[in-house]
């Protein structure tokens, strides 16, 4: 009889036992599955890249970049293998349909020069101030609808993660001299060896689109089609614009362009805005120059990290206007970059890629 009692017992407790832990274990799987939806799932690539990150955002006595809270966009590395990574605000899930045409894309890149510390801090700080806004449904709506804003935020991690940062990527090649502009064959090594006297901060490789770290620009401009280039610099302490100009060309476009030079110059305390010239290789004389899209490079006034709380304040509102102000009806810069990808055959891979 005890024997029996003792086997009902035993099988009652093992019974409730096998419907507690599935019970507990359903309800863990289902909470994983939230929050899996909640925090974006990083590759080990981009995750190590984040640890690295938030180590050197300490070290420059900054806030957590926060890099591990972002949905990254990753396809091509560094020389020395760090993640070439973006993330994107905005819906691009149109993005290889037409109406995806329609919306107006801003690319905003940091960190071409390593050694310009300011500029990396600052795309993160977009970075928040853009999750944030377009989770508002309200301001989404007012300023962001049909806006698309693309951020890389460290275009050359090598040079940015050294002990000490340089601005040239792990082949000491200038990535900003790099592109395969018409001019780059005749006057950039020339140049180099002339004016520049050799200096190794400009150095502009041995031949055009030779680095990833410039591949990786290009693709994302081709592939995105951007209405608008944002790119971040220091310490020049100015604004500098290439791209159509009416009172050069005599495009109606290149006046709502310009339009928003000015604007984003007023809207920075009337921060200096300065004809700088070209340089062969360079993003504006690629991007800009030939191929007709706004590109405006923001130069802050310093490297120096502890500034980087200041700077956001002054140009907040600026890149708020700027990526609210729409570029979409100057259709030659989109047009331009169609034919150059049907022209180009041999990069229709690299488009599609990444
Ligand atoms: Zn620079």
């Amino acid at each position: 009889m005890k024997l029996i009692r003792f086997k009902i017992i035993y099988h009652l407790v093992l019974s409730l036992s096998v419907i507690y832990f599935i019970a507990v274990g359903s309800k863990e799987t289902s909470a994983n599955e939230l929050d899996a939806k909640a925090i974006p799932v990083l590759s080990s690539a981009m995750a190590s890249y984040c640890k690295k990150l938030d180590l050197q955002f300490k070290k420059f006595g900054w806030d957590k970049s926060e890099c591990q809270s972002y949905d990254w966009i990753h396809v091509r590395n560094s020389v020395q293998g760090d993640p070439l990574a973006w993330t994107v605000f905005g819906d691009i899930s149109d993005e290889e349909k037409p109406s995806f045409k329609q919306k107006d894309v801003s690319i905003i890149m940091c960190g071409v020069h390593g050694d310009e510390i300011t500029p990396i801090k600052f795309c993160f700080d977009i970075m928040e101030y853009l999750k944030v806004t377009y989770a508002d449904p309200e301001v989404a709506k007012r300023d962001f609808a049909n806006k698309i804003v693309i951020v890389a935020p460290i275009v050359n991690p090598d040079a940015f993660f050294k002990v000490h940062p340089t601005r040239v990527n792990a082949h000491g090649v200038d990535v900003n001299r790099n592109f395969p502009t018409k001019d780059w064959a005749r006057d950039a090594r020339k140049l180099w060896m002339t004016k520049f006297k050799k200096d190794k901060r400009r150095n502009p490789g041995i031949s055009a689109n030779s680095e990833p770290e410039v591949v990786f620009q290009m693709n994302l401009i081709k592939r995105y089609g951007p209405d608008k280039i944002i790119s971040v610099h220091s310490p020049l302490t100015m604004l500098d614009y290439d791209g159509p100009n009416t009172i050069v060309d005599g495009f109606v476009d290149g006046a709502k362009a310009h339009e928003l030079l000015i604007q984003m110059s007023k809207d920075a305390s009337d921060y200096k805005i300065e004809n700088y010239p070209f340089f062969p290789g360079s993003l504006g004389n690629w991007a800009g120059k030939e191929r007709d899209i706004p590109t405006y490079t923001l130069e802050l006034p310093t490297s120096d990290p502890s500034r980087s709380a200041q700077y956001w304040k002054l140009f907040k509102s600026a890149i708020h206007n700027a990526i609210a102000h729409d570029l979409k009806e100057k259709s030659g810069a989109a047009a331009k970059v169609e034919s150059d990808k049907s022209a180009d055959a041999s990069n229709t891979k690299k488009v599609l890629i990444d």
